[in-house]
């Protein structure tokens, strides 16, 4: 009962496409064929679970992939359903060709960019990107089946004729094409099962049939053949049932890392989708590890791809993880799956879980919580400004490092803190004087204000001064070292109204300075006039404006503040590379030389402004504001050295 026909493939340059375009992916075939043989076992055994079909007694469900260089060939051999002459008629000939057809007219014009998720959708036509001739040799399950043989080389025209295959299942033969002659390797094949095929839900075998068969030693039974797979991986166990040791030993299976992670989430979810996988908090220590993760995604135990970031947020994939989910449409293209709101909802399930176990650690087990957080932060904060929804849940766990190391949320950065006006430390001084405007609102509303302030460092040793000082002060501020963290807190700025972070150097706060009274503020204005005259004469710089202010503490003598507005704007341009232009004041900024009206070479300088050593007083107190910034440039620090090698040659005179 020979039967031959032609597949309904209406173009003969298929071939030429298909290859062509998955090139750079030839060993999905592999995955297609073994998948379909799992497939066609879970079929089987449903059917026996139904009473619709009778297992043999001692049956194993096995899927066996059998290799031989010398012959050039692969087989792919299940022990599933079947099939009988008219479903490889449906299945092969219509469904499968009719799938690759389809499938190709679809996407043949974007062929060079990729656009589907890992290849989905060829199937059984897969077989041909890689062998000139396909054959099937099958047996249905069904009672009085007979066997069929199918052949097809090259594709378009195929053969049916009775077949001998004794025993229900099918068997795929690959007769390799010779630029493919590199899966009839065994290695080549256990690393294609090993990549894609790790986690399916059948047992499957390699075997190289050129290789003589292992016989066991005298006395001892066979050694039993190990599969290449784990049929049930953790993710597809109940969280209950798996043990801390089970997360741990299947990250260093899987991710092939031996540092422990920090912890896991077992995403487990039924309804309203099907979505299971683990997502693992990888332990990493800023400027040492690249912040690469991995995330791998399955489609029921198969696997698809690493990283696919139209179903992964970007951010995410600082993690390492597996994340099952056998309802996504993988057969559309990538850009299709952008836009598509079943993948929102997955993004926005998984992002809340994270979320929801972060915060928990952070109300639960502070401890845990601060000890690890330098893991955490570049993912957070990195979260923070791609998600707004993970941003918003975030907001109140996120936790920041204050001057003394101690760890605090934003709530409690916050927080009210009375300012210890008597200050006696060493160096600081009560400065009498009427308070101006005292009334209880007044200063109630300065007060709200100021709590809305977070004042951070960047650079401890650059900022070492004005550490001092709010240390002094018992002011906090907190420490924001890394890059990440300045687009971070203006993120947190722009979604919490009322919040402003100020960089510790960007103003001589007023609870440095002495009280204020009307006189004193008169006189200090009027000292301004005089040193911004002086100083101006003798630096010669127009940019540079100077103010004079009463500091409490008397051993500061000049400091230099760059409003945090400016100094945004000179990184932001930085960032842009646009530092060499131009831009006049505007990129220089408004720094602000402070001179304290409480330090001795200020008065010297108030009482004489001219004079012998007045030049030398003026301009070593604005190179010593700038080097409390680090920022002298080479011909400045040879002329600062200079001069205090000078001025020090006085001491000793
Ligand atoms: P898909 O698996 O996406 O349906 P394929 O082209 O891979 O598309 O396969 C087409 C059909 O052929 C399958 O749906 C199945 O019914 C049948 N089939 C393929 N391989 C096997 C097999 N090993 N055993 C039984 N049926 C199979």
């Amino acid at each position: 009962m020979a039967k031959k026909g032609n597949l309904s493939i209406d173009s003969e340059n298929i071939f030429p496409i298909i290859k062509k375009w998955l090139y750079s992916d030839h060993d999905i075939f592999l995955r297609e064929l073994v998948s379909n043989a799992c497939d066609a076992i879970t079929k089987l055994k449903k059917l026996a679970l139904v009473g619709e079909a009778t297992l043999p007694e001692d049956f194993k469900p096995a899927v066996h992939v059998n290799v031989s260089t010398n012959e050039m060939k692969l087989e792919v051999v299940d022990n599933g359903i079947g099939m009988t002459a008219e479903e490889v008629e449906k299945y092969i000939n219509q469904i499968a060709f009719s799938g690759a057809t389809d499938f190709m007219s679809k996407y043949k014009d974007k062929a060079s960019e990729e656009q589907i998720i890992g290849h989905f959708g060829l199937g059984f036509y897969s077989a041909f990107m890689v062998a000139d001739k396909v054959t099937i040799d099958t047996l249905s399950f069904a009672e009085g089946a007979q066997p069929v043989h199918w052949e097809s080389e090259g594709g378009i025209e195929f053969e049916m004729t009775e077949g001998d295959k004794a025993e229900v299942g099918t068997k795929i033969t690959l007769y390799l094409s010779d630029d493919c002659h590199e899966f009839g390797n065994e290695y080549r094949i256990r690393s294609i099962l090993e990549k894609y095929c790790a986690f399916m839900p059948t047992e499957i075998f390699l075997t190289n049939l050129d290789a003589a068969p292992v016989e066991p030693k005298e006395g001892e039974e066979p050694a039993a053949p190990k599969p290449v797979n784990d049929t049930a991986p953790l993710w597809t166990r109940h969280p209950n049932e798996c043990s801390d040791e089970d997360y741990k030993s299947f990250y260093r299976q899987v991710f092939h890392d031996y540092k422990e992670p920090v912890f896991w989430i077992h995403l487990n979810m039924d309804y309203p989708f099907n979505l299971k996988g683990i997502l693992y908090f990888p332990k990493i220590k800023l400027g040492y590890d690249s912040l690469e993760g991995t995330i791998k995604l399955y489609n029921n135990q198969v696997f698809v791809a690493d990283n696919i970031k139209e179903v992964i947020p970007e951010y995410m994939m600082l993690l390492k993880g597996v994340i099952d989910c056998p309802d996504l449409p993988l057969n559309v293209s990538r850009s299709a799956l952008q836009n598509d709101g079943f993948v929102t909802k997955i993004q926005d399930y998984i992002s809340k879980k994270i979320a929801d176990k972060l915060s928990g650690f952070c109300k639960v087990d502070r401890e845990f919580y601060e000890k690890n957080w330098e893991s955490l932060s570049p993912f957070v904060k990195y979260g923070c400004l791609k998600d707004d929804k993970f941003c918003k849940k975030m907001t109140d766990y996120i936790l920041f490092k204050d001057l003394d190391g101690k760890y605090q949320v934003l709530p409690e950065c916050l927080e009210v803190k009375p300012i210890d006006d008597e200050e006696t430390e060493d160096g600081v001084e009560k400065v009498e004087g009427e308070i101006i405007g005292d009334e209880a609102g007044e200063s109630l509303k300065e007060d709200e204000k100021k709590d809305k302030t977070i004042y951070y460092v960047t650079d401890a040793v650059q900022q070492s001064q004005y550490i001092n000082m709010f240390k002094k002060a018992k002011m906090v501020a907190v420490m924001l070292p890394d890059e990440i963290d300045m687009p971070f807190i203006q993120q947190l700025e722009m979604k919490n109204e009322g919040i402003k972070f100020k960089r510790i150097d960007a103003d001589i706060e007023d609870v440095f300075k002495a009280k204020t009274t009307k006189k004193l503020e008169e006189e200090l204005k009027a000292n301004t006039e005089v040193l911004g005259g002086l100083f101006k004469k003798v630096l010669k710089k127009d940019n540079v404006k100077v103010q004079v202010e009463k500091l409490k503490n008397k051993e500061i003598s000049s400091m230099l503040t760059l409003s945090e507005e400016s100094r945004r704007m000179q990184e932001m341009m930085k960032q842009y590379g646009m530092m060499g232009m131009d831009m006049g004041d505007m990129g220089k900024g408004d720094q602000t030389l402070i001179l304290n009206a409480n330090h001795k070479l200020v008065q010297f300088l108030l009482a004489n402004q001219e004079g012998e050593n007045v030049e030398t007083v003026c301009e070593e107190l604005y190179d010593l504001a700038r080097i409390q910034q680090g920022t002298l440039e080479p011909d400045a620090m040879t002329r600062f050295v200079a001069r205090t090698n000078k001025i020090l040659g006085m001491l000793a005179e």
